[in-house]
């Protein structure tokens, strides 16, 4: 392998994903599908690495725009240059689009991956190394349906997963109380989190999560608009349990005002928000240095996603608090990759393979296809 070794070719996806429920949270709803962008950088010796970019059109940005963010304004930046260069690369990406985290998350990670590829090592090597080898796994609670839910809940319980996050903020409080109640008297072994997604409103945002906090779960994430920063810190205040910020922070620019204004006690670090792999880990240390805490968030992801997640939670010891891989698992009607995102007793597996450890199937990516380009003007 030589660090000097050229990045020949980029090729860019947007897939449509089916998925076999529909999930309502306080900002939006998913149904029928979730899109996502896959990239592929190919390097002189043929070989080719892969990165997703999960785009949720009311959190991050749309799809449409992650794709031309990378196949219109961060391709030139890409073709020609070596892969060794991969911090100028992304120096360069953050300036020439503003916004397109999720674009810049896929870039980074093929980068990696097609590094890790070349180089023989698991992109947690090229990360700083690894500090653990599974990450407990939490499935999100969000069906509008009750009933599926508690399906879901006897399939988790049977898998071994032991934490769920309950999606709050969607359909009024008495609603949110209800499963709360159910959950706690039905399912004792499992840990439980909150996350509003925005979802309350702020005359009675302090009520609402003060009676919510006496199910005592692990954290409450996110109850108000992201912009309400002081409101985040009155309700910090308000109640004993942790609060985490989520929409609020998207990058280490966002931590820093965060830590400022004592709006959280814990943040929910993405990919997709940070805008790469790098950046959430910097995002995790900032947070950790100040004695918060750091959660391993997503998108609605397919297993590429997955697999940079991991490999960046492997590698970041400050993220103690699990991570919310389940889509692959639970929520599309069948994942990209081609062997499945590993999950074992409530545990995602840490891959100890080059790169990513997986790659997407072609086939797959062929089937679920909305829009290919390759930079030639066909
Ligand atoms: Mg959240």
């Amino acid at each position: 392998m030589s660090v000097d070794q050229k990045i020949t070719a980029m090729d860019v996806w947007h897939l449509q994903l089916p998925v076999n429920a529909r999930r309502d949270h306080g900002i939006g709803s998913v149904e029928h599908v979730v899109d996502i962008v896959v990239v592929g950088l190919t390097a002189e010796g043929g070989q080719t690495g892969y990165g997703e970019g999960s785009s949720w059109s009311v959190f991050t940005g749309s799809a449409e725009a992650s794709f031309a963010a990378l196949d219109r304004y961060i391709r030139p930046l890409v073709v020609g240059r070596s892969i060794g260069d991969r911090a100028a690369i992304m120096a360069d990406a953050a300036y020439a689009v503003a916004h397109c985290t999720e674009a810049k998350a896929a870039l980074e990670t093929a980068l990696l991956d097609l590094q890790g590829r070349i180089s023989g090592l698991p992109v947690w090597a090229l990360l700083g190394g690894k500090c653990r080898d599974t990450i407990p796994l939490s499935c999100s609670i969000a069906d509008p349906d009750w009933e599926a839910d508690l399906k879901l809940m006897e399939r988790l319980r049977e898998d071994g997963v032991r934490i769920i996050k309950l999606k709050t903020g969607f359909k009024g409080h008495a609603y949110d109380m209800m499963r709360l109640e159910e959950l706690r008297k039905n399912y004792p072994e499992f840990k439980i989190r909150v996350d509003y997604n925005q979802g309350l409103h702020h005359d009675n945002a302090i009520r609402c999560v003060q009676e919510v906090a006496t199910f005592d779960p692990d954290f409450i994430e996110q109850p108000v608009k992201a912009h309400l920063r002081s409101l985040m810190a009155r309700i910090r205040d308000s109640i004993d349990i942790p609060l985490l910020a989520d929409e609020s922070v998207f990058g280490p620019e966002d931590m820093q005002t965060a830590i400022a204004m004592g709006l959280c006690d814990g943040v929910s670090i993405k990919i997709m928000k940070t805008g790469g792999l790098t950046r959430a880990q910097t995002v995790a240390r900032m947070a950790q240095s100040v004695g918060l805490s750091a959660y391993g968030g997503d998108m609605f992801e397919a297993g590429l996603a997955h697999l940079a997640g991991t490999h960046m939670i492997a590698s970041t010891p400050e993220i103690t608090l699990g991570c919310e891989f389940y889509q692959a698992s639970y929520f599309l009607v069948e994942d990209i990759l081609q062997t499945p995102f590993e999950v074992k007793d409530g545990q995602v597996i840490v891959p100890q393979d080059a790169g990513l450890g997986v790659l997407p199937d072609p086939d797959k990516l062929t089937k679920y296809t909305l829009t290919h380009s390759n930079g030639s003007k066909a």
